[in-house]
């Protein structure tokens, strides 16, 4: 059965000198939001519903309890879990997904669920473990090592068809101090790599991966549960008038792999028999998080104001589009061909796109 995809949405508050004005209502009782016409002397309204709604008020916490804590019992039961955060930079992907000190966003506080739920089991029955990795133009980096020494990773394929990132390090954690070590290394060389390799983060793909595996000695089995947390680059219309060849490779890149993003969730929840998964290295390196027996949210941040109201329109119709439709069983896609090659997802051939654009 194909798991679908839920989708919620969150407005963040205004910040800095941002002059407020109701371009964005969201009424989360109802679970709708409405945004005014961007078309000049109109005086309509469009209305959205998600599962979830979440206003400016909503906090971490909220947020944290409501969609993302019920996901920590099916890592534990050995299913892929996936957390994303969708929309424009400035709309508040990295404070949903990152947060700051005072205001923890959904990583530490996984991360903190998750070593909780552990101390309640027979210690040496579960470890944890993180893998943290930067898509950058169709690139994979990983950000647990140093930036000056990281090399393009390749994404392999092994005999059962399970596609996975070589080299990718993993870390095992056994308290929040040391994740948070590891973590916040991390994040800093994020930063700081991407300065040097003149990029900013908010055209990369940052991936977290935490790896939950439980030893079932009665049963003879071992079960290997996944949460991953994404935050996706920035969704702003990366179409550049310039002719700069390396901008625009960044931008097809970005432009491609959420487009291939949301065809995947739409034909997962519209019970498509094809699941493009191939065609971007975000949705084949996913694939197994994205169907099959796993669980996804979709978090669709919101900036507020005129200002952006054409961007909040465009994330709510890809919302819209991604949004569960109907449940029926699907088919995923299987390659045939015989055993893959290194950076073989890069010379997959494009294909026509599914769904409506
Ligand atoms: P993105 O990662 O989508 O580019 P950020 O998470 O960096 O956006 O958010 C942009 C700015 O808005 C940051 O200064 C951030 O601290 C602030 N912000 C975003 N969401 C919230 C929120 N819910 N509450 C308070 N401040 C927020
Ligand atoms: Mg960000």
């Amino acid at each position: 059965m194909a798991a679908k995809v839920k989708v919620s949405a969150r407005l963040r508050p205004f910040v800095n000198n941002e002059t407020s004005d109701d371009a964005v209502i969201v009424n989360p009782e109802e679970g709708t939001i409405s945004i005014s016409n961007p078309r000049p002397g109109a005086t309509d309204r469009f209305k959205f519903s998600f599962t979830s709604c979440y206003d400016q008020s909503a906090t971490q916490e909220e947020i944290f309890m409501r969609d993302v804590q019920p996901l920590i019992e099916h890592a534990f039961n050995g299913l892929v879990c996936t957390v994303f955060a969708y929309g424009v930079t400035s709309s508040g992907k990295t404070h949903t997904i990152q947060g700051n000190v005072s205001e923890p966003g959904i990583i530490p506080r996984v991360v903190k669920a998750i070593l909780e739920r552990k101390h309640l089991m027979d210690q040496g029955s579960v470890s944890i473990a993180v893998s943290y990795m930067e898509i950058y133009k169709d690139d994979v980096y990983d950000l647990l090592v140093a930036r000056e020494n990281a090399p393009k990773l390749p994404i392999r394929e092994d005999m059962n068809g399970k596609i996975f990132v070589a080299n990718l390090s993993e870390k095992s954690i056994g308290s929040f101090q040391e994740f948070d070590r590891i973590y916040s290394h991390a994040c800093k060389s994020r930063s700081t790599g991407s300065t040097n390799l003149n990029r900013a983060s908010s055209r990369s793909h940052a991936l977290l991966t935490l790896t939950v595996t439980k030893l079932d000695v009665s049963a003879n089995k071992v079960l290997i549960g996944k949460v991953n947390l994404v935050d996706l680059a920035g969704s702003e219309n990366n179409k550049l008038t310039g002719n700069d060849p390396s901008r625009m490779a960044e931008s097809s890149a970005i432009n491609k792999s959420l487009t291939v993003l949301g065809q995947v969730v739409h034909a997962l929840n519209t019970g498509a028999s094809r699941i493009p998964y191939r065609d971007s290295k975000l949705t084949r390196i996913l694939q197994d998080a994205l169907g099959g027996s796993s669980i996804g949210l979709l978090i669709c941040n919101l900036a507020p104001g005129v200002k952006f109201r054409q961007d909040t329109l465009n994330t709510l119709n890809f919302a819209t589009r991604t949004k569960q439709i109907e449940n029926r069983p699907v088919v995923n896609e299987r390659d045939t061909r015989p055993a893959a090659k290194p950076h073989f997802a890069a010379a997959a051939p494009a294909r026509a796109p599914l769904g409506p654009r």
